[in-house]
């Protein structure tokens, strides 16, 4: 190899990229794999989803569904995307000029970002931020600038959201229910968010991919329902976290026709279309009656119930989160304060895997000592898990 070119020797990585590394999900994966650790880390079930859904999938593979969807998404998907809106959030939305199909809520996030963003314009986002936010603000060369929600509430800083935006300001990049710290936004928050963009007439990217996920009563609503925000929101969403078919990838974004169309401009560059033969059966699946829905909520809350009792009696201060697939804890009631090594050394030292928040932080004081672990996980794996992680008293 000819390392005397810098091209050869030094990093090939645009300098957009820099310091994005490999995403942490991946690396904590591949962290539990190598040494057969309990993952409750990145975020998926342990089980797969309906198993009408799996045959829907299989009919279409067998029926001749195997070449490019259309590139806004197969026909009868976008329709019940729309009646899926309308079901549950009375929201009435065009299937053929106001919903897209993309390859999971990622592509959709990312499409959204490189559509609207020019170099230079700032994009807030809610930290601790879902790791692809800040990858995808950086590939359209834009400016992440982070509002913090704090331990122990979490809880959105209205006075935070307003200073925060500057005349370079060009979008709101919301995720409700929140990944990691589980806050749903409620009523005042959302309302806060829809002044603050009606007011300084920014676009807004909601990514809303645990909109079934909610605890204890507390509902969601989306933010393209309140007053002034239908025209200029995107709401994102996916089968994924929904169905439990997280490895499908089939996701959506629904919102005004010129934003649609905005975000589909860069999209049909990115992968076109895909997963043709699964859209028709997350179509299906968006058509579940509401007892799977309901099911899948009760069923998730008491795993998230399980999880925390465990992680409690474990030692650790346990923030319970009101939506999502995780539960975040303070690691300094069992001595330690550096979230980034206990997570390293934890597999070795108790065979559970886990995320420190600190990489979804700018701010990394702030997500320092705190971890979040997944709870989609089967009951008898959460259990052993919770053996295990008793012997960190000890
Ligand atoms: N947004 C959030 C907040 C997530 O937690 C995830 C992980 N599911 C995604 C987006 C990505 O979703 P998908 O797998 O559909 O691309
Ligand atoms: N959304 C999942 C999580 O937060 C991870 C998905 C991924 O690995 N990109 O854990």
């Amino acid at each position: 190899m000819d390392t005397s070119s810098p091209r050869v020797g030094s990093s090939p990585l645009a300098g957009r990229l820099t310091g994005l590394g490999t995403t942490v999900f991946a690396e904590m994966s591949a962290l539990a794999l190598r040494t057969g650790a309990i993952n409750l880390g990145q975020g998926f079930p342990d089980t797969d989803g309906p198993p009408q859904i799996i045959e829907a999938a299989v009919k279409a593979l067998r029926n001749g569904r195997n070449q490019y969807a259309p590139g806004s998404g197969a026909p009868e998907l976008r329709q019940a995307v729309a009646d899926h809106q309308q079901r549950f959030y009375d929201m009435t939305v065009d299937p053929d000029t106001e919903v897209l199909v993309t390859t999971g809520a990622t592509e959709a996030v990312a499409a959204a970002l490189l559509s609207l963003v020019d170099p230079g314009d700032e994009v807030i986002a809610l930290e601790p931020y879902y790791d692809s936010y800040a990858a995808g603000i950086a590939m359209a060369g834009g400016t992440r600038v982070p509002v913090t929600l704090r331990a122990p509430d979490f809880r959105l800083d209205i006075d935070a959201l307003r200073a925060a935006v500057t005349p370079r300001t060009r979008l709101l990049l919301v995720n409700s229910p929140h990944n990691p710290t589980g806050t749903v936004l409620d009523e005042t928050e959302l309302q806060a968010v829809a002044a603050v963009a009606c007011e300084h007439d920014l676009l807004v990217v909601t990514d809303e991919v645990y909109e079934h996920l909610t605890y204890d009563g507390v509902t969601h609503r989306p933010l393209a329902t309140y007053d002034g925000m239908r025209d200029r929101t995107l709401t994102i969403s996916s089968a994924g976290k929904t169905f439990s078919f997280t490895g499908w990838k089939i996701g959506w974004v629904v919102g005004p026709e010129r934003l649609v169309r905005a975000v589909m401009t860069a999209k049909q560059f990115l992968t076109f279309t895909s997963g043709a033969p699964l859209q028709p059966a997350i179509a299906a699946a968006l058509a579940l009656g509401d007892d799977y829905y309901t099911k899948f909520r009760t069923t998730l809350e008491a795993k998230r119930d399980r999880l925390c009792a465990g992680l409690g009696a474990a030692g650790f201060d346990v923030f319970a989160p009101q939506g999502t697939y995780f539960v975040t804890t303070d690691i300094r009631p069992l001595g330690y304060d550096d979230g980034m090594a206990f997570c390293l050394s934890l597999p070795e030292r108790c065979g559970v895997v886990a995320i420190p928040h600190e990489v979804f932080y700018d701010d990394k004081l702030a997500g320092r000592a705190l971890v979040r672990w997944a709870f989609c996980k089967r009951d008898e794996v959460l259990d052993e898990a919770i053996e295990r992680l008793g012997q960190l008293r000890s």
